[in-house]
């Protein structure tokens, strides 16, 4: 999954499906010139073909460091390169009045389907990272939400790792709705994200689990350490001041419950009792974090089996 913005993704997604149509168009010309015998571009002969061409152009321009960094997309040079080369050969070939070898096409040919499937599986994982992410907020959605945790579980499981939960709920928040109104509101619940997203590592994972509560995965962290992280980003919420469009000035303070993911239980319940905490949280007086520990109710009789391993 693509960890990057809702704009940014759908920025990503609309340029790979123009460098698609790009290339598409780059490969009709070339045949076309090679089977018609026309003049070619001298664009296409240059050393730096593959980075003339109007793909080339937006490969190596100014793209996010997230896709940059991603396998696919580096995994695209190398064959969009390769066939730039092929390409030129031929060309060569043809203004020498030889005859194109069959296995130098069928080379072409093959890097062309490589460099459209990378292109392919890139633009498929970015259309399923949109539909993981709930609109308002950037948040992943709960789609994916239970099978990342067990993914996290596993990887505790076969090494000795921490990953804690927190559980995050904004405090008196109907009030905020009932102050400023339900546009204000949803404003402010996007601010409010933007603001815990900016305290985040980058391979932290928050997800929308209900209205105004966000469930946050701090993998490869302790409880000491979760605490450490999640308390900077209780105080920086409440000292930050979140502007609207209508210039409403409203600050927000959120309760936050942890609680370690157990590698040996089924998730629900270490979810649950992120929940709990938060609530104790709220029974405190809001506004700050609360640690499970087993003395707390647990509020659901989930079934409180072990996992398989
Ligand atoms: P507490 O401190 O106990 O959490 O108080 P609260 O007012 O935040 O809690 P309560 O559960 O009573 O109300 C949650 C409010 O959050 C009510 C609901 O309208 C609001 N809310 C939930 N989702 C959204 C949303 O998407 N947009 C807006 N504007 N408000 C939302
Ligand atoms: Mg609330
Ligand atoms: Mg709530």
């Amino acid at each position: 999954m693509l960890l990057i913005g809702r704009e940014s993704l759908q920025s990503v997604a609309s340029q790979l499906k123009q460098a698609l149509y790009n290339h598409d168009q780059w490969h009709k010309d070339i045949i076309r010139t090679i089977v018609c015998g026309l003049n070619h571009d001298q664009r296409d002969v240059a050393p730096d073909a593959h980075m003339q061409c109007r793909f080339g152009q937006w490969y190596y321009s100014d793209v996010t460091r997230e896709l940059r960094e991603h396998q696919a997309f580096a995994a695209m040079e190398f064959e969009h390169k390769r066939m730039h080369q092929i390409a030129t050969r031929m060309l060569q070939e043809i203004d020498l009045g030889r005859r194109i070898e069959v296995t130098e096409y069928d080379n072409f040919a093959s890097a062309l389907d490589r460099l459209r499937l990378e292109l392919m599986s890139l633009n498929r994982e970015i259309d399923e990272s949109l539909y993981r992410i709930d609109t308002l907020t950037g948040a992943e959605n709960r789609t994916g939400m239970l099978a990342t945790l067990r993914e996290m579980q596993a990887l505790i499981r076969r090494m000795p790792q921490s990953c804690t939960l927190a559980m995050l709920d904004l405090d008196h928040f109907k009030n905020v709705n009932d102050t400023y109104g339900h546009l204000v509101g949803d404003e402010v619940l996007a601010g409010s994200v933007r603001v815990i997203r900016g305290i985040l590592r980058p391979y932290d994972r928050i997800f929308r689990f209900g209205g105004e509560e966000f469930l946050i995965v701090l993998p490869y962290t302790d409880i000491t350490s979760g605490w450490e992280i999640t308390e900077r980003l209780r105080k920086e919420l409440a000292d930050t001041v979140l502007t609207t469009a209508n210039a409403a000035e409203v600050k927000v303070t959120t309760s936050i419950g942890l609680a370690e993911l157990d590698a040996t239980l089924n998730v629900e319940l270490s979810i649950d009792r992120a929940d709990q905490a938060m609530f104790a949280a709220k029974k405190a007086g809001r506004n700050r974090i609360c640690t499970w520990d087993a003395s707390m109710e647990p509020a659901t009789d989930l079934p409180q089996r072990p996992v398989d391993n």
